[in-house]
């Protein structure tokens, strides 16, 4: 008997089992490969939604927490996970330039903004505009981060790498009972996954399929982020990250030749240097129609749970969205009703009826 079943271990269920060890509750995690969302993300935390220049959801709120999480998790596995990096918004017209300086005045993005232009060339980067340079950015490998926390948890016989069948799922007084396991309660972290879940899938969960190229350009030598028509992450040596795509009819986890060459026209109105793509991943993004995280309890299951819904931005919501499930779940304490799925009740009930 353990306090939880965790199922999935992406973003969303490392955050919460790591969640769950500081608060020492026993748990169990069942992780199968069908979902890549947290594989193949660039892992970027920014605080500013930068194509609109504005400050990203209760992106305060969670910047707060983000490095201290994090850095606990890197302590805990012994590995380098958070990589501090600036982020260089690449300005395409005196526009944007002066969209930049009225951004920088505004108090809630002021402290991430830095207010002058960025006096900086990088030859192999078009950059007629400049730059405007974002504060306190950086990138989560959240691949490395998902991969070691697999490995800390197999050792300690607390991962089970199976996919779990919530139609096999027994709920008996307090306790959820699957096969030979027993739990008080149960959370669903299972990303794109949970629209397959009977349960869950009332919710409106749509999934935004996402792809990133890698490419090696020895003579780029660029260390910031730099986001333009697309998004360039340095990741170590002469290797880049290059993306993301944004897709809601296909449903796979398969790169497609049409995403690569979008990628690769978007990388070419400003990479200046030769490049060759040395690989090309794609997973879907949990995303939700009104743009907010699915977090909370089932209305007919009282220990049925879900944290869910980061979109694309997972690494900044995940730490934020699992302390108050948690928090909700052992104190008795409130959801912002923005992320509560009560807010769907409504649809829990319809599908009921039909
Ligand atoms: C191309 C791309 C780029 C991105 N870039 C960024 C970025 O730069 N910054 C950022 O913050 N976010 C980014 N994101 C978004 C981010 O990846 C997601 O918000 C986050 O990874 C979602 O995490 P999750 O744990 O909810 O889901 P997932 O990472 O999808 O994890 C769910 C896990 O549950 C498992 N699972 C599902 N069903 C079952 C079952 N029945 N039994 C057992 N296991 C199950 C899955 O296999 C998977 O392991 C990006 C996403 C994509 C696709």
């Amino acid at each position: 008997m353990v306090d939880y079943l965790v199922v999935g271990l992406g973003l969303a269920g490392v955050s919460f089992c790591h969640t769950l060890e500081k608060e020492n509750r026993s748990f169990v995690v069942f992780n199968d490969s069908s979902q890549r969302s947290s594989w193949v993300a660039g892992g970027i935390y920014n605080p500013l939604v930068l194509k609109r220049f504005k400050a990203a959801w209760h992106a305060e709120q969670q910047y707060q927490l983000l490095k201290p999480f994090y850095h606990s998790i890197e302590e805990k596995l012994g590995k380098d996970i958070d990589h501090p990096t600036p982020v260089l918004r690449r300005l395409a017209s005196a526009e944007e330039q002066n969209m930049w300086f009225e951004a920088a005045d505004k108090p809630r993005l002021s402290p991430f903004i830095n207010p002058e232009l960025y006096d900086y060339q990088n030859p192999s980067i078009d950059s007629p505009f400049g730059y405007g340079k974002v504060m306190g950015t950086g990138r989560i490998d959240t691949k490395l981060l998902v991969e070691s926390y697999e490995a800390y948890l197999m050792k300690s016989g607390r991962l089970v790498r199976e996919s779990l069948d919530p139609l096999r799922l027994e709920h008996k007084n307090d306790t959820v009972v699957y096969g030979s396991y027993k739990a008080r309660r149960i959370v669903f972290c299972t990303g794109f996954g949970l629209s397959e879940n009977p349960f869950f899938n009332y919710l409106p969960l749509t999934g935004t399929k996402g792809e990133l190229l890698t490419i090696k350009a020895p003579n780029l030598q660029e260390k910031h982020i730099i986001k333009s028509t697309a998004f360039l992450i340095p990741i170590g040596g002469e290797l880049y990250r290059v993306g993301a795509t944004y897709k809601w009819k296909d449903k796979t986890n398969t790169p497609t030749a049409e995403a690569r060459d979008e990628l690769q026209v978007q990388l070419d109105k400003f990479l200046k240097c030769p490049y060759e793509v040395v690989d090309h991943i794609a997973g879907i993004r949990p995303t939700v129609t009104d743009r907010r995280p699915l977090v909370g309890c089932h209305p007919a299951y009282d220990n049925f749970y879900v944290l869910n819904g980061f979109g694309s931005r997972g690494v900044m919501i995940a730490p934020y969205a699992s302390g108050y499930l948690f928090n909700y779940i052992e104190n008795g304490q409130a959801l912002p009703e923005e992320m509560d799925i009560r807010r769907f009740d409504q649809k829990f009930t319809q599908s009921a009826l039909n």
